[in-house]
């Protein structure tokens, strides 16, 4: 056993090396996660964009290939969907286009689609929120370097608008056929169950759409490795653990991709994040069930959130977090203005928690997580930045080990930070962004950060909780300021707080 182990692991490993294109591979990539969508059009330029915005925009549908397919792919093509359609159960109800893609095709039809963008107030949004939580650079050229790095990586794709395949034709052609296992995975899953319209009816809940996008990537991946293995009589339900195996490939895939190397961390694990914990999570419900015949069941009862992707035993158990609510700060704070409310979930949580306290942290705290809720917003005049985060645990245990946790984590993540106050589940400091606030009552930890003592009193009142510790204008504005008390010279500390 522990030979044939060994021989899986390898074969596996070398299968993700070549196949590793393809896991930033299809059409979904660009959806890779709603963060990616912010991250990018491009994303969200789903490379194929949904099915909404392909009949609102016929233009964007692929050109006609430079060159005729031959017939050595379409009879490729022709076989691998046949193999596919036994493996997966799901016999092929209409018959597939297929063609081969150069390069220069497929870079222009991601720009194309990142120009025609439909949700750019949603992409600013999603931008500032990743921004602040110190996930991507400020400023980072996000659009162009997705450009590269999709151009660079994308293997193949499948478009359900017009139930079409592509291929990369840089791919060699002993590869076509493994990246084409994977795509015909999509397209045949697509005469099912309509992808576009299941992945986005998770909409508006970030969290759940990449739930959604784990189950078709990974997935996918599974049934490419059920593929692979297909005259050995071995698939992934007989397999080990795919854990153990499938996270050292992200390392060897880094070191394939000169662009996939120079991404931000968040980048990279938002990106493998449906391929790698979406097959983990494909093979403990094949394992749990009768195998892909049972996998139906997953698009008519689909995961709520990645936790329950990174958890496959809370989804088969039916573990679902109730939804975390924020007060509405329209009224008590005018001057700002509310760009995105949103969910960011256990994968937000954990990349967070990994980047600035390190992955054993993460591991630790992360899973404690049980619901959340995060609004993003901007100040008219200044453009400055505030974040309103609440997390939910399920105790006040959990909420004290939490607040440890990122406690360590903001203070990593703002470098130059003074005027540290620090109270039993109480942090507040003065950062160049302005103040940031951490505070944990009960099974609740609440996040603020951008925003003066005098905003996060205002934010405290209205989600009614008890005054925080070091009352305002004690502690952040007079040391920054040096003023006279507040008091005394009424109009002073709105000044001092604006600045
Ligand atoms: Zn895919």
């Amino acid at each position: 056993m522990a030979d044939f182990q060994t021989t899986l692991q390898t074969t596996l490993q070398t299968t993700l090396q070549t196949a590793s294109t393809v896991l930033i591979s299809t059409r979904r990539v660009s959806r890779i996660s709603t963060w990616l969508k912010v991250l990018c059009c491009v994303l969200s330029l789903g490379l194929f964009g949904g099915v909404a915005r392909a009949q609102s925009s016929p233009t964007l549908a692929l050109p006609a290939p430079s060159a005729p397919p031959n017939a050595e792919f379409l009879r490729a093509a022709d076989e691998v969907l046949a193999e596919m359609s036994r493996i997966l159960a799901l016999p092929a109800k209409a018959p597939l286009k297929k063609t081969l893609r150069t390069s220069a095709e497929i870079r222009a039809f991601i720009v194309r689609q990142m120009q025609e963008d439909k949700e750019p107030e949603k992409r600013y949004a999603d931008r500032k929120t990743l921004e602040k939580l110190g996930l991507i650079p400020r400023d980072f050229d996000l659009d162009g370097f997705l450009v590269d790095l999709l151009t660079e990586q994308i293997a193949g794709l499948y478009d359900p608008k017009s139930q079409e395949f592509y291929i990369a034709d840089w791919i060699p052609a002993a590869e076509q056929r493994q990246v084409m296992s994977h795509e015909l995975t999509h397209a045949l899953q697509d005469q099912y169950f309509g992808l576009d319209t299941w992945a986005e009816a998770a909409k508006p809940n970030d969290d759940a759409e990449l739930a959604r996008h784990a189950v078709l990537e990974g997935s996918a991946m599974a049934a490419m490795f059920d593929w692979q293995y297909r005259h050995q009589g071995v698939g992934v339900r007989e397999m080990p653990d795919l854990a153990p195996l499938l996270e050292p490939a992200i390392a060897g895939d880094k070191a394939k991709s000169p662009q996939f190397a120079k991404a931000p961390p968040f980048l990279r694990d938002v990106l493998m994040f449906p391929y790698i914990s979406g097959a983990i999570f494909t093979q403990q419900v094949l394992k749990a069930g009768a195998g892909w015949a049972d996998f139906k069941k997953v698009f008519a009862n689909p995961p709520s959130s990645t936790q329950q992707i990174l958890h496959p035993q809370l989804y088969l158990q039916g573990v679902v977090r109730p939804p975390v609510t924020l007060p509405d700060l329209a009224a008590a704070l005018p001057e700002w203005k509310r760009l995105e409310e949103n969910v960011g979930g256990e994968f937000l949580l954990h990349t967070l928690l990994q980047q600035y306290a390190g992955e054993a942290r993460a591991k630790e705290l992360a899973p404690s997580w049980a619901g959340d809720r995060y609004a993003i917003y901007e100040q008219s005049k200044t453009k400055q930045v505030l974040l309103v985060y609440r997390l939910h645990l399920a105790n006040a245990t959990d909420a004290s080990r939490m607040f440890d946790g990122l406690s360590q984590t903001l203070q990593a993540r703002y470098e130059k930070h003074s005027n540290l106050l620090l109270r039993p589940n109480y942090l507040q400091m003065d950062t160049p962004e302005g103040g940031v606030f951490l505070r944990c009552l009960g099974g609740d930890c609440m996040y603020v950060d951008g925003a003066n003592r005098e905003t996060y009193d205002v934010i405290t009142r209205e989600l009614g909780w008890p005054t925080a510790p070091g009352a305002a204008g004690k502690n952040t504005e007079e040391k920054r300021t040096r003023i006279v008390p507040a008091a005394l010279l009424p109009g002073t500390q709105r000044l001092a707080a604006a600045r």
